[in-house]
């Protein structure tokens, strides 16, 4: 009562109503173990979302918690400014370079994903500036994405409540529609679908004035925010040549898709796709702390450096940059992610799509989306001219009523899609028995 007090009092909640938390209070989490969290009420809950899709490897583990202990014992704070370093900070650099997609061998450390496409930005002009091509600086992202909630992350981001009363877009920023398989106006067809975006960046490109004013094109392997939007197969690789022909830059946002959430590591491993750029931060730390990074290529990297005059210090970087408690929490979760996480989520990931299938014949189930250990399931109250629930309905209160008496959390965007993004540790069992809660959720929405 005391800490409910204090809440509505004090403390500004990221990505919550204004409104209702000082009416409701907050949803207080006390404790956590494997997939499994429990709440101030004692109430236990099977965390399908991960936290923010970030605690990939679950929740208590020992070897983490002993990393972070023993890091913090012996130095828990290095900069990196001016040449200093830290051994995990390094360490992890050299060991993320051996499993990253191709060249991208460089990496700068930030404090979670938000920073990391700022930082990422801010790379790409100094790697335009560096080659003589200042001039090139328009941004183009894709409409449903979402890319943070710094100035420059929220103007790429395309979802309308990051826009409110912030002044974003920038100018430089812009958008072209989302590859979404079930709205797509080309249909389902994959290759309607990517030949639709190859054409409308094109189009953008054309319109901005040609190449030489484009920078770079972000987009996340698979959408997450935006409704978990999964693309057509061959679309990553379409966009990735579109870009080379058009020497504009292609980075992928891997901050929800990276470190085996849909499978692989990397989900541009699946079209064996290599970025010049990608960002990452959740499932680099499983949320045991934060950070993020940004990864380039060697190209990338020599021509900034190349570019600039001896002497000159990037202008660029945080207090808590390369953040050594951080940087060995996430030697620790790579060393869980090589030694059986991933695996247990490919094969916890084959099971869900499994159950999703099965989704698909209830009534209120126009689509079934998947990826690994990320999935959505959208919502209509017509399948044949996929309505989306009215705002009336009130659907996604409903669903977080339901979803906390039936012990499961899951993520409602909007009033029409589920999100899922359990940690990859989920055992088949535990699989199954989020599927059980969600249809039980499904359920409750039909009286
Ligand atoms: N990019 C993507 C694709 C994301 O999903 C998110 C967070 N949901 C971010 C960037 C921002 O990351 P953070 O919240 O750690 O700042």
């Amino acid at each position: 009562e005391t800490l409910a007090r204090l809440d509505r009092a004090h403390l500004i909640h990221p990505v919550s109503s204004w409104r209702d938390q000082e009416e409701h209070g907050p949803r207080l989490l006390s404790s956590g173990q494997g997939v499994w969290l429990t709440d101030m009420h004692g109430h236990t809950l099977l965390d399908g979302f991960a936290g923010l899709w970030c605690v990939n490897v679950g929740y208590g583990q020992d070897s983490v918690v002993k990393a972070a202990t023993e890091q913090m014992t012996k130095l828990p704070y290095a900069t990196g400014y001016f040449g200093f370093a830290s051994e995990p900070a390094i360490t992890l650099a050299a060991r993320l370079a051996e499993v990253t997609p191709g060249d991208l061998n460089r990496v700068f450390f930030s404090q979670g994903g938000s920073d990391a496409v700022d930082s990422a930005l801010r790379f790409i002009r100094f790697y335009q500036h560096a080659r003589g091509m200042a001039g090139k600086r328009h941004v183009i992202g894709l409409a449903r994405g979402y890319h943070g909630c710094t100035y420059a992350g929220a103007g790429l981001t395309a979802l309308s409540v990051f826009h409110r009363d912030a002044d974003v877009p920038l100018a430089w920023q812009h958008h072209i529609p989302s590859p979404d398989p079930y709205r797509h106006p080309a249909g389902e067809d994959g290759s309607a679908i990517i030949a639709a975006s190859v054409a409308s960046l094109r189009a953008k490109v054309a319109e901005l004035g040609g190449p030489e004013h484009v920078a770079a094109f972000f987009c996340e392997p698979v959408q997450g925010s935006g409704g978990i939007v999964v693309p057509p197969r061959g679309w990553l690789t379409a966009m990735r040549e579109a870009c080379r022909e058009m020497d504009i830059l292609f980075v992928t946002d891997e901050v929800i898709t990276g470190f085996g959430r849909t499978g692989p590591l990397f989900a541009c491993e699946h079209e064996g796709v290599v970025p010049d750029m990608m960002t990452v931060a959740k499932g680099l730390t499983s949320g045991y702390a934060p950070m993020g990074a940004v990864f380039m290529s060697e190209t990338i990297y020599s021509t900034i450096r190349d570019g600039s005059p001896p002497g000159v210090a990037i202008g660029h970087g945080q207090t808590y940059s390369a953040h050594p408690v951080s940087a060995a929490i996430a030697l620790a979760v790579l060393d869980l992610y090589q030694n059986g996480v991933l695996e247990n989520g490919v094969k916890a990931g084959a099971h869900l799509a499994t159950r999703l299938a099965a989704m698909k014949d209830h009534p209120l189930v126009g689509d079934v989306r998947s990826a690994g250990m990320l999935a959505g399931i959208e919502l209509v109250t017509d399948k044949k001219n996929k309505t989306k629930p009215a705002a009336s309905l009130g659907i996604s209160k409903k669903m977080a009523k339901a979803g906390y008496e039936q012990g499961v959390l899951f993520r409602a965007f909007g009033d029409d899609i589920i999100g899922l993004a359990p940690p990859l540790t989920c055992s088949v069992e535990e699989t199954d028995l989020l599927c059980d809660r969600i249809e039980g959720v499904l359920n409750t929405l039909m009286n």
